[in-house]
């Protein structure tokens, strides 16, 4: 089942794996929060949009401060959606292009290449 957001009156984000008509659940302070995405949300002429739809809303950063961004995920409407897209350098997919997924960032590779880089300095540095 799918991952939603939900959101909250006080404010609060809560992410749910939910079916696709839970359009509700109940928040961590007792109030209801709104499911404020939801791919049946966006509405699209056809299933070439919902393609692209479906790609944007994967890739796009749901705890952006870039207002555009913000604004299409409370309310994800077409309009909105090309907005955040232009907003995020995020295009349409060519026909047969599988979504873009994100590298999840490698923390063992980086600090590794930083080590690397650290000790380069320092040999040098003992050198000198
Ligand atoms: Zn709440």
């Amino acid at each position: 089942m799918p991952v939603y957001d939900y959101e909250c009156q006080c404010g609060a984000t809560t992410e749910a794996i939910c079916g696709i008509n839970t359009t509700e659940i109940k928040c961590r302070c007792g109030k209801t929060a709104k499911r404020i995405i939801s791919m049946s949300g966006v509405h699209c002429g056809n299933t070439d949009d919902t393609t692209w739809a479906r790609a944007a809303v994967e890739v796009m950063d749901k705890d952006s401060h870039n207002p555009i961004v913000r604004q299409f995920i409370k309310d994800p409407t077409k309009a909105n959606l090309k907005k955040a897209m232009k907003a995020e350098g995020i295009r349409h997919m060519e026909p047969g292009e599988r979504p873009i997924t994100r590298t999840p960032f490698d923390l063992n590779r980086h600090t590794e290449k930083v080590m690397e880089r650290h000790m380069e300095k320092g040999r040098i540095e003992v050198r000198g």
